[in-house]
């Protein structure tokens, strides 16, 4: 059997299977496949000259064509109504494939089958400017039936159509994972996953590669396929951002993932210990407190770090330095920072997080100081646990459940005009994840669209609500770079207001590369696939110093984290800080507000 796509044909005289969907083999360089046509031919070929290349292709694949009895497709899409197969292809091959041969032999995924044309019409509209970027692809071919073919005998096509289920009729039937049955197969969500982009779909996928390979793997090609690759996500959102079917993706990662610990039959020993620790809040807590008396000997004071890591941490994360924890978390210091506004303009809540709360207060203390000078009542609700996110990254949906119903209860909605987030990745999990988690909770509906009507991040809380002008604000002109959070930019779809704060607070906001790409955080994700952090952390320091910035700033204190620990390890002259706390650096002594 030859394969007549030229991509598909490389991979296949390399035995090897294909690294993108689209583009199977995108991982070759143009000598690669020049030394190999050198192999294949006996004859040389330039290793620059790909158009030469190309040429090489045709000429050895042409009599292979011609001489088939028997062409095998498949179909990127069938229309019920007409009994219409639609290929689309840049290379002409699907259409002789389909069209000399006297057998014709279609092999379509259930998936395909859409019910009229019209659809059809849309998905050749929408597949290729997501796939390659064109408008239109070179050829779409039509195939309604068995047509007249010269090479048969009978003078007439013997057309079969195999409709293939391995698992597609199962996933309709979920009422979750359904909706990756409307992947179209484009590709994007490759392109822009920062996880693909360091290990390539070799390593993140099996036939299925990237952001989707993660989940039909599993139903397409069994658990001990998906175990391998289902957890390497690190959850930053950019293949749903893409998708141009809006299929939810990195959830339906994490579900999978809860699949494959289902049919294994054991949880992880850690999932049991996260899950018990933060059902219950004042233990979680109580530990916290314990491990930073006990991180005394390995913290360096002065820069907050620890300077030498347990040994559970290993070598391999030597990457970034580490925090260390506060040595007094924020709700403990709150009793003496609470302010006392007469007549605030408005009462809110801050919804702090774990990190700010037990690791960077500062910035929590920053917000204070720059509310008190608004004129704004800022409230701790002392109940508030951690968001759950870490639970539901470990796929320990449950537990991610009974946190947010709690995280619900603590906050007393009537009281406050908001519900003010400092941490990007806990505002898009309270406002998406909450709503996803708790769809089947009616009990739940009215606290769930009051969050959503109230929650705000800090900087939309400073431009939109208060409008901040530059009156207020230094204007020392620092140069700053800004660093876009996964959950802010995608999840919550801010963008312009973190920038235009850094303006109006006086600050030079210097522009850097692949500003929205992740710095390689995602959690738990940094500690487990250190290999992978640390290579897409380097990218993004590296992009940030080219802007030749004196401080870097961002909205979400786990990317502080990552971004500080990282310049740290370089030892950049660069400080990392968060945005709140970079403006109320900037804030001029007004004497406004406290009483
Ligand atoms: S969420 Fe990010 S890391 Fe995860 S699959 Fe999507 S693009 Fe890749
Ligand atoms: S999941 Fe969406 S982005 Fe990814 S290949 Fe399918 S249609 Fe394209």
């Amino acid at each position: 059997m030859t394969e007549t796509d030229l991509g598909e044909w490389i991979i296949q005289l390399r035995h090897e299977g294909p690294s993108h969907m689209v583009m199977p083999a995108i991982h070759l360089s143009r000598q690669q496949v020049g030394t190999l046509f050198g192999e294949v031919t006996k004859t040389p070929v330039d290793l620059e000259d790909i158009d030469r290349m190309v040429k090489v292709a045709r000429k050895e694949l042409r009599p292979a064509f011609l001489a088939a009895d028997m062409g095998i497709s498949g179909a990127n899409l069938a229309v019920a109504e007409t009994g219409t197969l639609g290929l689309i292809s840049n290379e002409g091959n699907a259409r002789l494939v389909t069209t000399l041969p006297r057998v014709h032999v279609a092999l379509v995924g259930l998936e395909k089958l859409v019910p009229d044309l019209a659809a059809a019409l849309r998905i050749i509209k929408v597949l290729p400017k997501n796939a390659t970027g064109q408008a239109l692809t070179s050829y779409v071919t039509w195939i309604t039936g068995a047509v007249e073919c010269g090479s048969s005998p009978s003078g007439k096509k013997i057309l079969h159509i195999v409709f293939l289920d391995n698992g597609r009729l199962a996933l309709a039937r979920d009422p979750f994972f359904s909706e990756a049955l409307r992947c179209i197969r484009c590709g994007a969500c490759s392109n822009v996953c920062p996880v693909y982009g360091k290990v390539g779909g070799h390593t993140l996928g099996h036939v299925y590669i990237g952001a989707i390979g993660l989940i039909l793997t599993y139903f397409y090609h069994g658990k001990d396929q998906a175990r391998a690759i289902v957890r390497n996500c690190l959850n930053c959102q950019a293949c749903k951002s893409v998708c141009p079917v809006n299929i939810d993706l990195p959830y339906l990662i994490k579900k999978v993932y809860g699949l494959v610990q289902k049919a294994e039959g054991a949880r992880p020993a850690k999932n049991i210990v996260l899950s018990a620790v933060l059902k219950n809040r004042r233990l979680f807590h109580a530990l916290l407190k314990v491990a930073a008396t006990l991180q005394k000997p390995l913290v360096q004071k002065e820069a907050g770090v620890l300077r030498h890591l347990p040994f559970i941490f290993g070598k391999v994360q030597d990457f970034r330095t580490l925090p260390a924890l506060a040595e007094k978390p924020f709700r403990d210091l709150w009793p003496k920072l609470r302010p006392q506004i007469q007549n605030p303009t408005y009462r809110v809540a801050l919804f702090g997080g774990c990190v700010v709360d037990f690791v960077s207060p500062e910035q929590a203390i920053s917000l204070v100081r720059l509310l008190d000078g608004h004129n704004v009542q800022l409230e701790y609700p002392p109940d508030q646990n951690c968001c759950g996110l870490p639970a539901l990254m470990m796929a320990e949906e449950e537990t991610a459940m009974e946190v947010a119903v709690q995280n619900l209860e603590a906050l007393d909605f009537r009281r406050y005009a908001y519900i003010l987030v400092l941490c990007a990745s806990c505002g898009a999990h309270l406002k998406e994840g909450y709503s996803r988690l708790l769809a089947q909770k009616p009990e739940m509906a009215e606290k769930l669209r009051l969050l959503h009507e109230k929650l705000i991040d800090f900087s939309s809380f400073m431009v939109k609500v208060l409008k901040v002008t530059p009156e207020s604000f230094l204007q020392n002109q620092t140069q700053v770079a800004y660093h876009s959070p996964c959950h802010l930019c995608r999840s919550l779809g801010v963008t312009r207001e973190p920038r235009e704060l850094l303006q109006t607070a006086g600050l030079d906001y210097a522009p850097c590369r692949d500003e929205d790409v992740c710095c390689g955080f995602g959690g738990s994700y940094s500690l487990e696939f250190p290999e992978i952090s640390s290579e897409i952390l380097r990218q993004k320091l590296d992009h940030i110093e080219e802007t030749g910035a004196e401080v870097l700033v961002t909205d979400c204190p786990g990317c502080v984290l990552q971004l500080r620990g990282g310049m740290d390890k370089r030892n950049s002259r660069i400080q990392v800080r968060h945005i709140a706390e970079v403006v109320a650096t900037n804030l001029k002594k007004t004497g406004a507000g406290r009483h």
